[in-house]
């Protein structure tokens, strides 16, 4: 072990490992000569005051320590001929239970309805040059599921650190940076995701794990309450009486297998707004305290929350120096999402900007039961595709325009690249969302001095925060209430969101499912 210490560094500072060395050695009361390594624990931007800081949790190693830790690796075990667990679903969740089950001598065999992460890259150019959107390969369905083409931000309010600390460790050892693991914010970028994802699916083959693109699930195969595997569009059926359903909250059609086969489903509370984007530099004056960013500086990002009139509204996804991305899943929606690559160099700052809704706010679709909230995201985003013109440009208005209720005679240049059609979104949000953004902006231009600007733009609909469902479970076993072989995990089961809880979730799975087996 090392000595650990807490240094506070002008940004310039806390870029040279020098500087950083003779300090943490003098507060450390070391000689500057007997240090043989150093290892940054924790790094955070200290931007409260205008003299902006740096924190780093340093550790100094010397050579009587013992090594510096190294990152634990993925430890295969050849698992060809091992009780074989169904996973559907290749996104973080899905991805993750493959990892953990092959660690635990089980052989994942996964299901993906969407192409491999290299193709998926052509559906995704597609969108924008054609303004198509394939129902199988697009921003959320694909190889690496829906945190493949987004900024890859690895935050999570979960408190359980070892779990996420195991997710950090199995992205470096699949090829992200090792600044995962000190960096107070840390994020892959989406030009170092794709390469991330193709190694995982290595590794779950090099084990003699299954892996099975372009294959859509389409029915379960049930005995009352246990399950017996999967059917596939194809009409394949794939057995096993161990199903970890990672499907995402976009899976729409899962939902409704699930319903169709009385699968027990729930409401639960989500969230929808916008989409609003801001010139890089405007927001860095603003958090940088009029400073701007130089050398040093990340560009800088916000987190607001706000109770308006009973509801949250809040920021959602932040992604400075990045882009808006279109996220529908079908034709006939527009849906808005954001992302960023590594170096988050674009000129642009955006962030989802959502109310909190919850099942009483959708009664008006009560007679979709338990999957009202999903009517309520489809309508939506069937209107903005409307408002944007039938194709994927995005309904657009400047935000000035947008709390103030007049009409955009032009636009700003934006980073949304199939582009965007001036709509006075003021007046066709409901009420209930479009009067609460309102004065949530109205509120983040009191906290924030020049936010609330025409140079900024707003982007519809911004409607997949969260899943609007949750497909209840075993609080210990983590089997679905009712089907014990069945095991909904990651953010299409309602109990997790982003990344890092959606691996986390799915790595529990696995753990559940070896326990079951071990015990049978
Ligand atoms: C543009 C964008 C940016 C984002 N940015 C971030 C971010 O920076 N940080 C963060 O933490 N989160 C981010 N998110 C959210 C994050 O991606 C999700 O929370 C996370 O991917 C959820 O993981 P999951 O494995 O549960 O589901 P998903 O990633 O949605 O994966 C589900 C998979 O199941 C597949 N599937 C669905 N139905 C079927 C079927 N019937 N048969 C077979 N396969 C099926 C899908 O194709 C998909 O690959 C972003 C999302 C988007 C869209």
């Amino acid at each position: 072990m090392g000595k650990k210490v807490l240094i506070n560094l002008t940004p310039a500072a806390a870029a040279d490992e020098t500087t950083i060395r003779k300090i943490a050695a003098s507060l450390t009361g070391m000689d500057i000569s007997s240090v043989s390594a150093l290892r940054v624990i924790k790094r955070s931007v200290d931007a409260r005051k205008k003299n902006i800081r740096i924190n780093l949790i340093v550790e100094l190693f010397t050579v009587k320590d013992l090594v510096i830790p190294e990152i634990a690796p993925f430890i295969p075990v050849n698992v060809s001929k091992a009780q074989e667990v169904i996973i559907v679903g290749a996104g973080p969740a899905g991805l993750f239970a493959a990892l953990r089950l092959i660690e635990l001598g089980l052989r994942p065999v996964i299901i993906e309805r969407g192409r491999d992460v290299s193709s998926r890259k052509k559906d995704i150019a597609r969108i924008s040059r054609e303004q198509t959107v394939d129902p199988d390969s697009n921003y959320c369905f694909g190889e690496g599921g829906a945190g493949t083409y987004s900024d890859g931000k690895l935050y999570t309010r979960s408190k359980k650190r070892g779990d996420n600390t195991r997710v950090l460790e199995l992205l470096c050892f699949h090829g992200a940076n090792e600044n995962m693991m000190y960096e107070a914010h840390p994020h892959l970028g989406t030009d170092k995701l794709p390469g991330i994802i193709s190694n995982i699916r290595k590794s779950i083959l090099e084990a003699g794990g299954q892996f099975l693109l372009e294959k859509k699930v389409t029915d379960f195969l049930l005995d009352g309450d246990l399950i017996k595997g999967v059917t596939t569009s194809d009409n394949e059926h794939f057995k096993s009486p161990y199903v970890i359903l990672a499907t995402g909250h976009s899976a729409r059609d899962i939902y409704e297998i699930c319903k169709i086969r009385g699968v027990e489903l729930l409401m639960k509370p989500f969230a929808m707004g916008v989409r609003v984007e801001h010139p890089q530099e405007l927001i860095d004056r603003i958090q940088y305290h009029g400073n701007s960013r130089g050398e040093y500086l990340p560009a800088s990002s916000y987190n607001i929350v706000k109770q308006i009139d009973g509801r949250g509204v809040y920021s959602f996804c932040m992604c400075p120096g990045g882009f808006i991305v279109p996220s529908a899943t079908s034709q006939e929606e527009v849906v808005v999402n954001g992302m960023s690559p590594s170096e988050r160099n674009s000129p642009y700052a955006n962030s989802g900007i959502v109310v909190e809704i919850r099942p009483e706010d959708t009664l008006k679709y009560g007679s979709f039961g338990e999957l009202a909230g999903l009517e309520f995201q489809k309508e939506l985003e069937r209107e903005a595709w409307k408002n944007g013109g039938h194709t994927q440009r995005a309904p657009a208005q400047r935000l000035s325009d947008f709390v103030n209720g007049d009409i955009s005679v032009s636009l700003p240049k934006v980073s949304y690249f199939p582009g965007v059609t001036s709509s006075p979104l003021h007046s066709w949000l409901p009420k209930a969302i479009g009067r609460r953004l309102r004065d949530g902006f109205r509120l983040f231009g009191q906290i924030m001095d020049g936010y609330l600007t025409n140079e900024a733009v707003v982007l519809g609909v911004e409607s997949r925060t969260s899943s609007p469902v949750r497909i209840p479970r075993d609080p210990e076993k983590l089997h679905h209430i009712r089907i014990s072989g069945l095991y909904p995990c990651g953010e299409g089961s309602g109990y997790a969101g982003g990344i890092v809880s959606s691996a986390v979730d799915g790595i529990r799975a696995a753990e559940a499912i070896a326990k079951k087996v071990s015990e049978s």
